[in-house]
């Protein structure tokens, strides 16, 4: 009997992710020193950690035989207080990647309907057909969530909506007031994930605690991977009513974060002058793509995260020629977007090099 009979069906046909390319395997690939390769295909941080960060991650480093606290207590006291909440009403999870699988976890059988803009963060949809439940995908209109066509894909099917804003990969977002009254107007069997990955790099982030003291079903979800520059450490994190959390917390493995990511997440939190550098560094860096690219006569979606989308014509292409001059970018083909790039925004000589590699692509 071959291993393919045996296997639950919807494994074989589940899509595999495909991650932003890292720098070592470009450089095993092409041949070229990693030192010297820039990447910003993953929206991650260009400024690093942040160094509180680093120091708290090395000290706890030093007691690596120990088991990491299974409740991140202290993470979730220094989350309560930051958000004005109850420690009971968190979840730490394996970065917000794993939240959104544990969620897949405490919700959805075969048969369930998930509601998600197209394009939006591809894990909604592999995370929905994991578990047999189907993707209800709602075209974006002018690269944004339309949430009225939202509202109309929701049936009594219906078990989660997925909500990123600022979106990924489109870096557009939707207002406070427009996400309000979408909950308010959800029926009571659905639950509103609202994924808050750049909400950092918003100057007003939507506040979901009125939903959440209205007793509405609704999931807030962050996380340390980009604005405090910790994706390799995997923390992310939700907070929703505290009977969410529980069962959110009840399907999680018992040691799921370890403790220097722990630890790294705390400290950061403090390191205020980091995040401040970070958004600065941000803003700036946004203006800078976004005008160079404008200039060329390039279209962009106007962002409101750490990365932009720019019409290249053909993606492929330009992706694997920026690729052998060192600089690695998103292609958006497995987001039906083949003419687009994803460029994440980097510090201010990082956006030039980008610049000048695909100034140096367009004249081939
Ligand atoms: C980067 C990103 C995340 C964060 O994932 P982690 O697992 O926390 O690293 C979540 N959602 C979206 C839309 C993202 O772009």
């Amino acid at each position: 009997m071959t291993l393919s009979a045996l296997v639950n069906p919807s494994v074989l046909t589940q899509p595999v992710y495909e991650p932003g390319k890292p720098i070592d395997d470009v450089a095993r690939e092409l041949g070229l020193d990693p030192a010297g390769i820039l990447k910003l295909a993953s929206n991650e941080n260009p400024l690093g950690p942040s160094p509180l960060a680093v120091a708290a991650a090395t000290r706890a480093l030093a007691h690596g035989e120990l088991y990491p606290d299974g409740g991140c207590f202290v993470l979730r006291q220094k989350l309560a207080a930051r958000h004005g909440l109850a420690a009971e009403q968190f979840v730490v999870g394996n970065g917000s990647n794993e939240l959104l699988e544990l969620l897949g976890h405490v919700f959805l059988r075969p048969g369930d309907e998930v509601v998600m803009g197209a394009p939006a963060f591809i894990v909604y949809k592999l995370v929905t057909l994991l578990f047999g439940a189907r993707p209800v995908e709602v075209p974006l209109v002018a690269h944004r969530h339309d949430l009225d066509a939202l509202a109309r894909a929701v049936t009594p099917r219906t078990k989660l909506v997925f909500l990123p804003s600022p979106n990924n990969p489109t870096g557009t977002a939707n207002t406070e007031a427009e996400i309000h009254a979408f909950v308010r107007a959800l029926p009571e069997q659905v639950v509103f994930v609202f994924d808050e990955a750049y909400a950092e790099y918003l100057d007003n982030p939507p506040d979901l605690r009125p939903l959440l003291s209205e007793g509405r079903k609704v999931i807030g979800l962050r996380t340390f991977s980009k604005i405090f520059g910790l994706a390799s450490l995997r923390v992310g994190y939700g907070y929703t009513s505290a009977e969410l959390a529980g069962l959110l917390n009840r399907v999680r493995q018992p040691f799921n974060v370890n403790a220097i990511g722990q630890a790294a997440a705390v400290a950061a939190l403090d390191d205020t002058d980091f995040m401040a550098r970070a958004r600065a560094t941000n803003a700036t860096g946004l203006r800078q793509l976004s005008s160079a690219l404008i200039v060329r006569g390039l279209e962009i979606v106007p962002s409101e995260a750490n990365f932009l989308l720019v019409r290249v014509g053909d993606g492929a292409r330009v992706f694997a020629e920026l690729q052998r001059r060192g600089v690695i970018v998103r292609p958006m083909k497995p987001y039906g977007m083949p003419e687009w790039v994803r460029v994440t925004v980097g510090a201010p000589a990082q956006n030039e090099r980008f610049l000048a590699a695909l100034d140096q692509v367009f004249a081939t």
